[in-house]
């Protein structure tokens, strides 16, 4: 049985010394257990978080352990109701030939003609791009989506899908051959290289409606090309940050950006910038006024003024506020 093992944490982007190789005996299945044979094994972006032990949505490897993985694998032998020899399932195996598993967390998959396609478009990453985009994204046709690592799973899918639902796609991918794949096979409107001197403008030129949904994969130059571009009411399903996932540390000087945006992927924060009078309307309006009358006259809500008195002393009292001098809401007694 070959087998990747965690060998050290790697600080940056791992290397000869991260992972071990090693060989040992084919595992034996007992009563209750079923003998797994690697057939294919998924490689993701992911698999980085899970050598590093930094606070994570997820537990990662310990040093010593088999690199985990999701594997579509064959049934070689079975004592596990519902699965037979020869079946083929996916599996969370990990990098190794040979596992034993009890059948938990196991599925079942149907005759394929590509079994490895239950380890992309027909599996992990393809629900990524159809769940971010759809439930998150919420994309109405005419919008503009843009989406990075444009070739690969989660990326090509995610724009695909914004093609059926009407929008306009625009890609971003590193390389020529790449984005020529993006647009002329997966159909997307445009692709940008990440690397060209001026991604930025060439993006700008992409989006001449500006981006509705940015769905966000990579981070990085990617990310602060969209910002200014965005338009009102944006969404921004974050789902990965892989141009920062080989970072050593968080980078020099005052950018925390790679911080924040794990928080939000990792935490699922929701986090929506709102304009009071532009994102709310007299029906928001009035359930306020109903639900604040009510609750001061019940005493549920105290209130605090802090009063300047005289016109003539309301800059003071303007600087003063900002600064902190006031104590409650700064209202000035004019006359
Ligand atoms: P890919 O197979 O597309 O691999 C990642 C790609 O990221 C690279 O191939 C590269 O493509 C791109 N990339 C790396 N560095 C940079 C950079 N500095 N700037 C721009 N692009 C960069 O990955 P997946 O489709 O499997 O995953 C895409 C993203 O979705 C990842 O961030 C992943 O972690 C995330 N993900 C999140 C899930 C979730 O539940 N939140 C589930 C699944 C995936 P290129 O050459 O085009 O630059």
């Amino acid at each position: 049985n070959r087998r990747w093992t965690l060998a050290e944490r790697p600080k940056g982007r791992p290397d000869d010394g991260t992972l071990d190789f090693e060989t040992g005996p084919v595992p034996q299945a007992g009563k209750g257990e079923m003998l797994l044979r690697t057939r294919w094994l998924s490689l993701d972006p992911y698999m980085r978080g899970r050598m590093s032990d930094a606070k994570s949505y997820a537990t990662p490897v310990e040093i010593g352990g088999v690199m985990t993985g999701q594997v579509v694998a064959e049934v070689a032998s079975s004592d596990v109701e519902g699965f037979e020899t020869g079946d083929l399932v996916l599996a969370g195996s990990g990098w190794q030939d040979w596992a034993v598993s009890d059948g938990q967390g196991v599925q079942k998959l149907p005759p394929v003609e590509r079994p490895s396609w239950a380890l992309g478009i027909l599996g992990m990453p393809g629900f990524t791009a159809h769940a971010g985009l759809l439930k998150i994204g919420e994309p109405k046709a005419g919008e503009t989506v843009v989406v990075a690592a444009a070739s690969g799973p989660v990326g090509a899918t995610v724009g695909q899908i914004a093609k059926i639902r009407g929008c306009r796609a625009v890609g971003v991918a590193g390389g020529p051959e790449k984005c020529r794949h993006v647009v002329e096979t997966l159909g997307f409107d445009a692709c940008i290289d990440h690397r060209a001197d001026d991604f930025e403008d060439q993006l700008k030129q992409a989006c001449p409606d500006g981006i509705d949904i940015y769905f966000e994969n990579v981070g990085g130059r990617v990310l602060f090309g969209v910002l200014p571009l965005l338009n009102p009411f944006a969404r921004m399903p974050v789902c990965g940050t892989a141009a920062w996932y080989n970072n050593a540390g968080l980078p020099d000087g005052p950018d925390r950006s790679p911080l924040l945006m794990r928080t939000i992927l990792s935490m699922k924060v929701r986090m929506q910038g709102f304009i009071i009078f532009d994102t709310f309307g007299m029906d928001d309006y009035r359930d306020f006024a109903k639900d604040m009358q009510g609750w001061i006259a019940d005493g549920k809500v105290q209130y605090r003024e802090h009063v300047v008195d005289g016109l003539e002393n309301a800059f003071d009292g303007f600087l003063g506020m900002l600064d902190g001098s006031n104590f409650g809401k700064t209202v000035v007694r004019v006359g």
